[in-house]
């Protein structure tokens, strides 16, 4: 019987080891039958197997080899456990979706690289349902809030406009081994039905948004001026003297919507 070998600092082990969060989690995803229930980075197995005893079947994605035969030991009379021996950045979740229906992405993320891993998972929204992430409270709470808010800003926007965000509860430095430097928290994204979302370009949605926050203490007019003029960010509905922190993630999409819609002379980007 192999053990688990001590944390790895570079690939964000933080273990979870309080039971009661554990619990937490197992019940905010409340797994029915049929889901098809993927966790990225299952570590030494804390969320795993209470999933696996109660959903009796989940799909693992873990980078470390030195927890690949621990895992398939412990999950032994337990469930039926899948394990891909991946960098999870690698994985093409809607391959893994294929046609048997979209995926519940579960995980306590390594923290040096969760922005990558949710922007990956985005990438592949339309093969996910939802997700329950682990994540530093801080980067939870820039998701989550809205306008006006000191954080609200990039993440918040670019998220929003593809998911709902909702924070579900915070957890301490304590309920780790070793504890992180920093408070965590546990949100769930849920992807938006690709029919409401209004975003008929991406790439312009993003450019918009980076600019815009860029330089968070500028006008809209002077902080897009390399994406579009004044004029035309009040003729989407906006205030060019308004700054991005004030404005709606409906109002990126609307402004985004009409500068998509232009004739390519009167585009600046
Ligand atoms: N789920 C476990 C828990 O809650 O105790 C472990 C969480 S730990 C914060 C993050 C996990 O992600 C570790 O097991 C780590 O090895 C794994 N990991 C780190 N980078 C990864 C990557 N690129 N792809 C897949 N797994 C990764």
């Amino acid at each position: 019987m192999s053990s688990f070998k001590a944390p790895e600092k570079s690939l964000g082990q933080h273990f979870l080891t309080d039971r009661s969060y554990i619990d937490r989690i197992v019940m905010a995803v409340n797994p029915k039958p049929g889901d098809r229930l993927v966790e990225i980075g299952p570590g030494q197995g804390a969320i795993t197997f209470p999933l696996l005893k109660k959903h009796g079947e989940l799909t693992v994605i873990e980078f470390d080899r030195d927890l690949i035969t621990p895992l398939m030991e412990g999950s032994e009379g337990v469930g039926r456990l899948t394990i891909i021996h991946k960098d999870v950045l690698q994985v093409d979740f809607s391959r893994l979706a294929g046609d048997e229906g979209p995926l519940r992405l579960v995980g306590n993320l390594p923290y040096n690289i969760s922005s990558p891993i949710l922007f990956h998972a985005l990438e592949h929204a339309g093969a996910v349902r939802d997700m329950h992430f682990m994540l530093q409270k801080e980067v939870v709470d820039r998701m989550a809030c809205g306008p006006g808010t000191k954080v609200y800003g990039r993440l918040s926007v670019m998220l929003q406009a593809y998911c709902t965000v909702t924070a579900l509860f915070d957890v301490p430095p304590g309920a780790f081994r070793p504890p992180p430097k920093v408070d965590s928290a546990v949100v769930r994204l849920v992807p938006r039905d690709p029919a409401t979302i209004g975003i008929t370009d991406p790439v312009l949605f993003e450019n918009v948004v980076r600019d815009a926050f860029g330089q968070r203490r500028k006008t809209l007019r002077n902080a897009l001026s390399q994406v579009c003029s004044g004029a035309q960010i009040e003729a989407a509905g906006l205030r060019p003297d308004a700054r991005a922190e004030q404005l709606e993630v409906a109002d990126f999409v609307r402004l985004t919507a009409h500068l998509a819609k232009l004739p390519p002379a009167e585009r600046t980007a």
